[in-house]
């Protein structure tokens, strides 16, 4: 018999998100309306620190679900986001989060980025944010992408967002990521496309 979505939280299947934050974990729950539970790594009390060192973001969303299945035994899935700039060869990529050094922030790492495009034309400040998800359910894995294509600003616009959001224009868009809502912006990012793409395949296991 097909699973209702009013079963109680403790009758579905778990899914594992391969993050500490809470309000990402949530959010994916609620798009698959009822029909999977998702726990964080703080949930499942994993707080050993994976090592993301693989030269793709493909290679490091895998390397996080791996471990989880591995060390956990659950079914999981995991997310890496990397900015790609063309006029740069694809950097800062896999490097996006600590593009300026470990500890960098997201002023300084926006600071490196717009000094090594000075004096590119905008035309030729074409970037896009990729998000790769792995999914591993029982014996089954899958890779999942969301691209979202636009440029990058040389001065910063816009407060709402993180990271580079005042500095990336998406395509068809004279304002920045940190310039829209919260909704506005899930609607085309990476992010809202790769877990969109996650939930619709999750779900159509059900119909
Ligand atoms: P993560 O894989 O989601 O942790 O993302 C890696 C890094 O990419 C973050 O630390 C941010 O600097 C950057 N990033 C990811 N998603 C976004 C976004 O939607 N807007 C701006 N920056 C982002």
């Amino acid at each position: 018999m097909e699973e209702s979505p009013m079963n109680s939280k403790d009758e579905l299947p778990v899914l594992v998100f391969a993050t500490h934050n809470a309000n990402k974990a949530a959010e994916v729950e609620r798009m698959l309306d009822g029909r999977y539970r998702i726990l964080t790594l703080s949930d499942i009390g994993c707080d050993e620190e994976i090592v993301e060192d693989a030269p793709s973001l493909e290679g490091n969303a895998r390397i996080k679900a791996r471990y989880v299945k591995a060390h956990y035994g659950l079914d999981c899935f995991a997310d890496d986001t990397g900015l790609e700039v063309d006029a740069l060869g694809g950097l800062p990529g896999v490097k996006t989060a600590r593009y300026a050094g470990e500890s960098a922030d997201a002023q300084a790492n926006m600071s490196k980025l717009i000094e090594a495009l000075n004096g590119v034309v905008e035309s030729d400040r074409v970037a896009r944010f990729r998000t790769c998800i792995c999914l591993i359910q029982g014996e089954e894995e899958v890779l999942l992408e969301g691209v979202c294509e636009g440029r990058i600003a040389l001065k910063l616009e816009g407060a709402e967002g993180f990271g580079y959001d005042p500095i990336f224009h998406p395509n068809q868009e004279v304002r920045t990521f940190a310039q829209m809502s919260p909704v506005e912006k899930n609607t085309i990012s990476h992010r809202g496309r790769a877990v969109r793409k996650m939930v619709d395949a999750l779900l159509a296991r059900f119909e």
